[in-house]
C-alpha cells in the first residue's frame, strides 16, 4: 500500500518541457519574452483554431483583468458573473472598483443559467446600469450552455468573457472552449488540466486586441526611446522558462484530457447503480476535459462522510467551489438566481482526477468509495 499522499490533481510533466526550458537557458532567453512565449501563443491559436489570437500572461487572474480593462471596465461599472466558481473569476472585477452581479446556475451543466442570467441584465438595466460584461465560466471542464448564453449577451448586445480556466480541451457542438466569446481566460496554474508552473492567457478575436493586451502586461512603454508612458501598465507578461513549460505540455494534451476522461468513467462505472450521481455530459454536444471529476451526493451528510473516510487514507477530495454570492467577501453584492449552486456546493465533492493516477492509487481509493455504492 502506498503511503503518499492522493492528490486532487497534480501536474503531470512529459518528455519535452525540459528540452525547452534547457533551449531558453542555453540562448539566455531568460526574461519575459522570446521564442517560448512566441511558440506558445502559437501552439494554443493552433489548437484552438477559428482565427483566435492569444496572449500568453503570468496567470488566468492577470488575464482576465486585462480582459476587462480591454472591454473599458472601471469604477462604478457593473459585471456579471457566474457566482458558482472560484473567486479569481470574479476578483478583477473588484480590482477596478466595479461590482460583481453574481447569478445562479442550472443543474444541467452547473454553469450560469439563461433564465437568471436575462433576469438580471433585466433589472440591472431597469435600475439604469446596463453590465459591462458577462463573465460565464466552464466549470470542471463542462461547457456552459453555449447557444442559450451568447443569445442573450448578443441580443442584449454585452460582451462574453469565457473563464475557460479549467476546460482547455473541452468542445461544445465540436468547438473548443475559449472560442465563443468575445474573449476568453486560460489558466495553466499548477493544479490545471495542463501547467507551466504558473500562467495564464487570454485568447482575443482580433490581433489588435491581442496587441494591446501584450502593451499592457509589458507595463505599457510607448514607442519611445525613453521610458514613456500614456496609459497604466501591468507586469503581467509570461516568462520564457515557464512558456517551455507550456509548449512541452502542448504536446500531451491531448493525452491529458484522454486520461481525465477516462477518471470520469472510472468513477462513473464504480456509482453506477447507486444514488450517488458522477457529474458528466447531458447530451452530446457537450465534451468536457473533466479537469475534475465531481459526484452529487444525496446530503451535505453523505458528502462529509465520504470526504473524511478518504482523508483518513491520506487521498484529497475537496467540496465544489463555494458560491461567491456566500462567500464573505462577497456579502453585499447582488445575486440573482435561487438556491441551484448553494444546494450543489452542500452535496457535492470533487475525487481525485489527475491524468498521473497509477493503478494502485486507483484501487484504493475505488475501495474506500464502494462501500458508500448502496448506501
Ligand atoms: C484557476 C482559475 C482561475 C485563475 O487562474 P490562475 O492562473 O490561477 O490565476 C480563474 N477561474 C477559474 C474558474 C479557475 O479555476
Amino acid at each position: 500500500m502506498t503511503k503518499n499522499k492522493i492528490w486532487l490533481s497534480s501536474p503531470h510533466i512529459g518528455e519535452d518541457e525540459l528540452k525547452y526550458v534547457h533551449e531558453a537557458f542555453y540562448t539566455n532567453w531568460v526574461a519575459p519574452l522570446g521564442p517560448n512565449v512566441t511558440g506558445f501563443e502559437e501552439d494554443l491559436e493552433n489548437f484552438l483554431q477559428n482565427n483566435k489570437h492569444v496572449a500568453a500572461l503570468s496567470s488566468g487572474t492577470a488575464a482576465l483583468h486585462l480582459a476587462l480593462i480591454n472591454l473599458g471596465v472601471g469604477y462604478g461599472d457593473e459585471v456579471i458573473c457566474q457566482s458558482f466558481t472560484f473567486a479569481a473569476s470574479a476578483n478583477p472585477i473588484v480590482y477596478l472598483g466595479a461590482t460583481p452581479i453574481f447569478v445562479d446556475s442550472e443543474y444541467t451543466t452547473w454553469n450560469i443559467c439563461p433564465k437568471a442570467l436575462e433576469e438580471a441584465i433585466q433589472d440591472r438595466i431597469t435600475q439604469g446600469k446596463k453590465p459591462k460584461a458577462v463573465i460565464a465560466v466552464h466549470l470542471y471542464g463542462m461547457p456552459f450552455m453555449v447557444d442559450e448564453i451568447l443569445q442573450l449577451c448578443n441580443s442584449y448586445q454585452i460582451p462574453l468573457i469565457e473563464d475557460s480556466a479549467e476546460a482547455l480541451g473541452s468542445t461544445y457542438k465540436n468547438k473548443p472552449c475559449g472560442t465563443f466569446g468575445h474573449s476568453a481566460v486560460l489558466s495553466f496554474n499548477g493544479n490545471k488540466i495542463i501547467t507551466t508552473s504558473g500562467g495564464g492567457a487570454l485568447v482575443t478575436s482580433s490581433v489588435e486586441e491581442k496587441n494591446k493586451t501584450v502593451f499592457l502586461a509589458t507595463q505599457a512603454r510607448d514607442n519611445a526611446p525613453h521610458y514613456q508612458h500614456s496609459s497604466i501598465g501591468y507586469n503581467y507578461r509570461l516568462s520564457n522558462i515557464c512558456a517551455g513549460i507550456g509548449r512541452g505540455q502542448m504536446k500531451v494534451l491531448h493525452d491529458r484530457v484522454d486520461k481525465r476522461r477516462a477518471m470520469n468513467q472510472f468513477y462513473s462505472q464504480i456509482f453506477k447503480n447507486s444514488s450517488i450521481k458522477v457529474f458528466t455530459e447531458p447530451s452530446s454536444i457537450y465534451y468536457s476535459n473533466h479537469w475534475l471529476t465531481a459526484i452529487l451526493t444525496d446530503s451535505f451528510e453523505t458528502r462529509e462522510n465520504i470526504r473524511l473516510e478518504l482523508e483518513k487514507e491520506n487521498i484529497e477530495s475537496r467540496p465544489l467551489w463555494k458560491p461567491l454570492h456566500l462567500q464573505p467577501v462577497f456579502a453585499h453584492a447582488p445575486y440573482y438566481g435561487q438556491n441551484v449552486s448553494e444546494d450543489i456546493f452542500n452535496r457535492g465533492l470533487c475525487l481525485p482526477s489527475g491524468s498521473n493516477l497509477t493503478e494502485e492509487e486507483k484501487q484504493k481509493i475505488k475501495s474506500i468509495l464502494i462501500p458508500f455504492v448502496s448506501k
